[in-house]
């Protein structure tokens, strides 16, 4: 029903609705039909008005409205499908005070992973079962059910679903009443907390769940797909101590009354904390700790954290507006790694976040990267905000402050902060504020500093004449992997940076451009380390005289995170063209003797981008052979797996043996990966869980059709999500042409899930010797893939372009593009293809010289 408007559509604001009516209350009441993948629903939305008005202006998109009743009289209402918006007009001038607006509609369950959506799983006898579930974020809550779907719109939801009585049902709340009557169940929901509309989740399916684990009074269990609750025993763990854990360092109870952690066949994201109930990929949920690397467990540990931490940092309270996603996002990254910090020590989390905060470094190297907050009209502007530089520099920002203030000082800020907007929303600010309130720090003007400037500094050290006895002097300048990117605007950061030196830790606010005056060192020709702790956001470059102190006798008394960002800074230094890649080679190679996970894999990193820069040939076959060298020392030092030995070494020892067994093709690891990968496919609890996945590449990239058909049925008919995961991405390492091709269609096909396909494709396309026919092949499905895809997956497919570093690679990507933007991510898509540029560049001015080097036909080696 199309009616004329009193008010013109026109003179509203496109991107923010009108405040002046509020909703307060949500009744909801829907009714799915997963054969028919179609709903039938309506809500009761109790609204504020503060003057009178003769329009309602909310949201709604791929709805068909049936009905609006304004205090229970006929309405009239248009729907624009382009402004996603419904305008409701009421018979009179709704009154301020109190109404109640009603509206009865239908949709359909799309695939698309948005919104309300199907989800699909075999059950045990091959029978396609469907789930209906949600997902909201950002702004697709207007898809379930008309609403003022914007974050500072905050009320209560009441949820009630009429479902076919076979079917289970949960939503954010509690079940509180339930009904029967001609085989279908209707099952009414606890209210929520006042909250955003973003948080709203409910799903409807054959589901199982899992014994009801008390968490100090909150009951938290896993629901999953029939069949699967003996892949739940970690997550549980990990959710009952998060939970315990949250309430402790914010000194705040949960929020709600209780927790289901639920795992999903399709799911666009990682997660989603919808308020206690927290939906998740099954892979990031479900695991056989048996079976499974240390690394997939971690990753379990890591989102649990994250979404728990959410309930209170992002659902209790929440940003005002899209531009605060940032920190939202930064904040539980930041909470996830200190969660998994006191969950397993062992696996020392702070450390190993320092090479999720290089894949930062990495894209804030760019010219094109951007500042971390920005501002945010659209809502869909937004959705460029879900990257490397909000979730991990957030985080990498937020430990910095963290360990300038004092972990304490930091934790009794963020409390204040959460108690102070408890139910409410806030800005950026509010939280430096409150941290500054209850520390007396700067905490405003720092990261005023780090937010609102792209990039990160280059922190110069060197010697120079003191009061007596040589200081240090530092200085800042922006770094970039191209000498163009610190001109311009000169920036200036307040940069925390601790200094050891004679055993004494200072830590100095480098708030200019210069130290106007020497530091005072303990111990003036002793070695120097700035960026102590290895926590700061900045690289470092000492002058000779301090770098060579650093050497192969004092790596040892350097903490694991300090020997990493060495090593990180000096790959880096390759990527700018500060350190020839010759050089970098030979300064790896002072790593023979690290024992350390973390050390190792930015040294594993620098040599596979060493790997990148030879074409096959004697350079390449000498290069291998310098792999074999540098890792065998330490791969013999750690023999054999043993039972009681820590899992770090489990994981260096599958890190060592896929190097030597891939960069290295060192034959006679590759023979054991046959014997280890057969042996686990008969058995996997008899070979350690690290061994087979490290096998597992390594068969792969050596591997021919028939092993490339076993991968693929281990694949489909892999035990765990873990093991079909690893199955089926190995499928993108083989070194032939027409099976990455295979790969590529079967990517296409409905055999891979939609939600993981993009991903297969990103490893055909990183494939080292065939990511050419793989890019090849996306570029000419293009229009197949994006439509097939979740929207949020098309950037992440092609992220691998940027290792594609020939020439003519460089100009037919950035030609493709041109004609095919990826506008929901148009930010990433220009730093992928900077980085392939820098990339290629690094090869052009790099590639022959190293090759040169190895050969014997240069001066390094
Ligand atoms: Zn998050």
């Amino acid at each position: 029903m199309v009616t004329p408007l009193s008010v013109d559509p026109d003179t509203l604001d496109p991107y923010r609705l009108p405040g002046l009516a509020r909703p307060t209350r949500y009744d909801v009441r829907l009714t799915p039909s997963l054969a028919e993948a179609s709903f039938t629903g309506s809500v009761t939305i109790r609204i504020d008005v503060a003057s009178s008005t003769d329009l309602l202006v909310l949201n709604a998109a791929e709805l068909e409205i049936h009905a609006c009743r304004v205090d229970g009289h006929e309405a009239t209402w248009e729907l624009h499908e382009a402004t996603e918006r419904l305008l409701v007009t009421p018979p009179t001038t709704v009154a301020p005070g109190t109404s109640t607006l009603t509206i009865d509609f239908t949709g359909v369950l799309n695939d698309k992973l948005r919104g309300f959506y199907r989800s699909t799983y075999l059950d045990d006898d091959g029978v396609e079962q469907v789930i209906a579930t949600t997902q909201m974020q950002a702004t697709d809550c207007r898809r379930a059910f008309p609403c003022w779907d914007e974050p500072a719109f905050k009320a209560v939801f009441s949820i009630t679903l009429d479902i076919a009585d076979d079917l289970t049902a949960i939503s954010n709340g509690p079940e509180v009443e339930r009904s029967a009557a001609d085989g279908r169940t209707v099952v009414r929901f606890a209210d929520t907390m006042v909250m955003s509309s973003y948080l709203v989740a409910f799903v409807v399916g054959k589901l199982d769940a899992t014994d009801t684990v008390d968490v100090d009074g909150t009951p938290l269990r896993i629901v999953h797909v029939p069949g699967k609750g003996h892949l739940t025993a970690l997550g549980l763990d990990v959710g009952a101590f998060c939970l315990r854990w949250f309430q402790e360092y914010y000194g705040i109870a949960y929020p709600s009354d209780k927790v289901d952690l639920v795992a999903l066949p399709d799911f666009a994201a990682g997660a989603m904390e919808n308020l206690g109930c927290i939906t998740f990929r099954e892979s990031l949920l479900l695991v056989d700790p048996a079976t499974s690397t240390q690394n997939e467990q971690q990753l379990i540990a890591d989102v649990v954290a994250h979404e728990l931490a959410h309930m209170w940092f992002g659902d209790l309270v929440t940003m005002r507006w899209w531009n605060g996603i940032w920190l939202n996002e930064a904040f539980a990254t930041f909470m996830e790694i200190a969660a998994c910090e006191a969950y397993r020590p062992d696996w020392e989390r702070w450390t190993s976040f320092g090479v999720e905060r290089s894949v930062a470094f990495d894209t804030d190297s760019l010219a094109s990267t951007r500042p971390v907050e920005f501002e945010v009209q659209s809502p869909a502007d937004c959705e460029g905000m879900f990257d490397v530089l909000t979730y991990q520099k957030g985080g990498a920002l937020l430990r910095m402050l963290e360990q300038y203030l004092g972990a304490e000082a930091f934790r009794v800020g963020v409390s204040h902060y959460l108690r102070q907007h408890s139910y409410s929303n806030t800005e950026t600010n509010d939280l430096w504020d409150a941290i500054e309130h209850t520390s007396g720090e700067p905490a405003r003007r720092i990261m005023d500093s780090w937010i609102w400037q792209p990039g990160y500094p280059l922190v110069s050290a060197s010697l120079v004449e003191g009061d007596g006895a040589p200081g240090l002097h530092l200085s800042q300048q922006r770094f970039g992997f191209d000498a163009d990117v610190p001109a311009g605007d000169d920036p200036i950061w307040a940069v925390p940076v601790h200094i050891r030196n004679g055993g004494v830790t200072t830590t100095v606010l480098l708030d200019a451009r210069d130290t106007a005056d020497p530091i005072p060192l303990a111990d003036p020709s002793g070695p120097v380390v700035v960026n102590a702790g290895g926590h700061g956001f900045f690289r470092v470059a000492y002058d000779d005289t301090l770098r060579s102190r650093l050497d192969a006798a004092t790596l040892a008394d350097l903490s694991t995170l300090e020997r990493y960002t060495l090593v990180d800074d000096a790959w880096s230094a390759t990527v700018a063209g500060r350190l020839g890649a010759a050089e970098l080679l030979d300064l790896l190679e002072a790593f023979t003797d690290e024992r350390e996970h973390a050390v190792w894999q930015a040294v594993v990193i620098a040599v596979r981008g060493l790997g990148r820069l030879l074409d096959d040939g004697p350079a390449l076959d000498a290069f291998r052979s310098r792999v074999r060298a540098l890792v065998a020392p330490t791969l013999d030092a750690l023999g054999d797996p043993s039972d009681d030995e820590p899992d770090l070494t489990g994981k260096l020892r599958g890190l060592l043996v896929g190097t030597a067994g891939v960069l290295g093709d060192d034959a006679g690891i590759q023979a054991r990966c046959r014997e280890w990968f057969d042996a686990a496919a008969a058995d996997p609890t008899t070979v350690h869980p690290e061994l087979t996945a490290a096998a597992t590449s390594v068969v792969a990239a050596t591997g021919d059709a028939d092993m490339y058909a076993r991968m693929r049925d281990r694949f489909v008919h892999g035990d765990t999500p873990q093991e079909q995961l690893r199955h089926l991405y190995a499928l993108a390492e083989f070194d032939d042409e027409a099976l990455v091709l295979e790969t590529c269609e079967f990517a296409m096909s409905d055999a891979v899930k939609s939600q993981n396909a993009p991903f297969l494709l990103r490893a055909a396309i990183a494939n080292r010797t065939h990511g050419r026919v793989a890019w090849e092949f996306v570029r000419d499905q293009w229009d197949r893939a994006t439509e097939r895809f979740p929207s949020n997956t098309i950037v992440r497919m092609v992220e691998s372009v940027k290792l594609l570093n020939e020439p003519d690679l460089v100009a037919d990507s950035d030609a493709f593009f041109a004609d095919h933007p990826i506008e929901q991510a148009a930010k990433t898509l220009e730093q992928i293809l900077e980085r392939q540029r820098v990339n290629a560049a690094l090869r052009s001015r790099d590639g022959s010289r190293l090759g040169a080097a190895l050969t014997g036909d240069g001066p390094a080696g």
